[in-house]
């Protein structure tokens, strides 16, 4: 029996893919490459370029091969570009996941596990946010995420889809060989802007917004390595195999770290100046999002590898000096 991988040739679809079959794992991918990369995808992995939307498409790779879970990694995830086109984002996320569930369903694949996000919370009610805090998305991106979580509890009522939704907080790093990373075209994402600049293929970092409630000013987020994330994915998929109900769970180090930190983290991990000045807000950002993530650890016994965002931050930098254009691809 194969596991899917919808969304594997992603940043963290790639890191997914590469330790399930690190693990011994059969993988089929799914991806349509808008934003992935080909070069990304393990080779062991069976590939099929096309869109989760297109449900003859789905339907054939279901019925090619014999697929036992789903892991739904196959989403647009960009706060600030989901502000400016939410439909694209309902489209594709909410549809996507439409069509997904729906094949699973004809096709009898009962468990599937999810990439939600801390996005679904909006401005967090608590200092560390807990599972079982209210979700009130700020941004089209949240919101698309927690319909899809919607979706698959009613599809679990249904239908008998069983399901783990895993709220990531910010993934970060890359497999410390080097060898797949973080690649978006355009890049967006704090941590890789950070190493361009260390680069020198970016001139300053901007920092958006100076005047938020936290400590320095700046946004607090909470980051979590991309290979541990994807073992809290194959602790989830055992824990339904085994039988057990379907639930949410928050993924990140329960530690938040302000932009002002990252900044000083990657100064001293590259040893660059990185100049950087404080610029607008970006707009659909919360303050602070930091994890509590104790019940993945107690419940699915997830533990954490990298615990210091200065490892996390190294391992990007040796993908960023071993791949300074990325893939090469777009
Ligand atoms: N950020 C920033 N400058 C940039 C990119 C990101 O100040 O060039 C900030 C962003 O506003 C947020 C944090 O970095 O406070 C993390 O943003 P990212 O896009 O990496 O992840 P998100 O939290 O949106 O998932």
């Amino acid at each position: 029996m194969a596991i899917l991988v919808a969304g594997g040739a992603g940043y963290i679809g790639s890191h997914m893919v590469d330790r399930l079959i690190e693990k011994g794992h059969d993988v089929v991918v799914v991806d349509n490459l808008s934003t992935g990369h080909k070069a990304a995808i393990n080779e062991q992995a069976r590939f099929y370029q096309g869109d989760t939307r297109d449900k003859a498409f789905l339907t054939n790779v279901f019925k090619q091969e014999k697929i036992d879970g789903v892991i739904h990694m196959d989403a647009f995830s960009l706060v600030g570009e989901s502000m400016k086109d939410p439909l694209k984002y309902f489209d594709n996320n909410i549809y996507g996941m439409i069509v997904l569930l729906e094949v699973m369903k004809e096709q009898g694949v009962k468990y599937m596990v999810f990439s939600s996000t801390a996005a679904t919370y909006g401005e967090p009610e608590n200092e560390l946010i807990a599972e079982t805090d209210t979700q009130e998305p700020i941004n089209p991106y949240g919101e698309s995420k927690l319909a899809m979580e919607r979706m698959i509890r009613w599809a679990d009522e249904a239908y008998g889809i069983k399901f783990v939704a895993l709220r990531y907080f910010n993934a970060a790093g890359a497999k410390a060989d080097g060898s797949i990373g973080e690649d978006h075209h355009p890049e967006t994402h704090l941590i890789p802007i950070i190493l361009q600049v260390a680069a020198g293929q970016r001139d300053e970092l901007q920092i958006f917004g100076g005047d938020y409630k936290t400590p320095d000013g700046t946004n607090v987020r909470d980051y979590v390595h991309v290979l541990d994330l994807a073992d809290a994915h194959m602790l989830a998929l055992a824990y339904l195999q085994a039988g057990n109900p379907s639930q949410a769970f928050n993924l990140g180090s329960s530690t938040g770290f302000s932009n002002q930190q990252m900044l000083e983290a990657a100064r001293k991990v590259t040893g660059k100046t990185i100049p950087a000045k404080i610029a607008p807000r970006r707009g659909g950002d919360p303050d602070s999002l930091v994890a509590d993530s104790q019940k993945a650890r107690k419940v699915l016994g997830w533990q954490p590898q990298y615990d210091d965002v200065e490892d996390i931050i190294r391992t990007a930098w040796a993908w960023k000096q071993s791949h300074p254009q990325g893939y090469g691809d777009k």
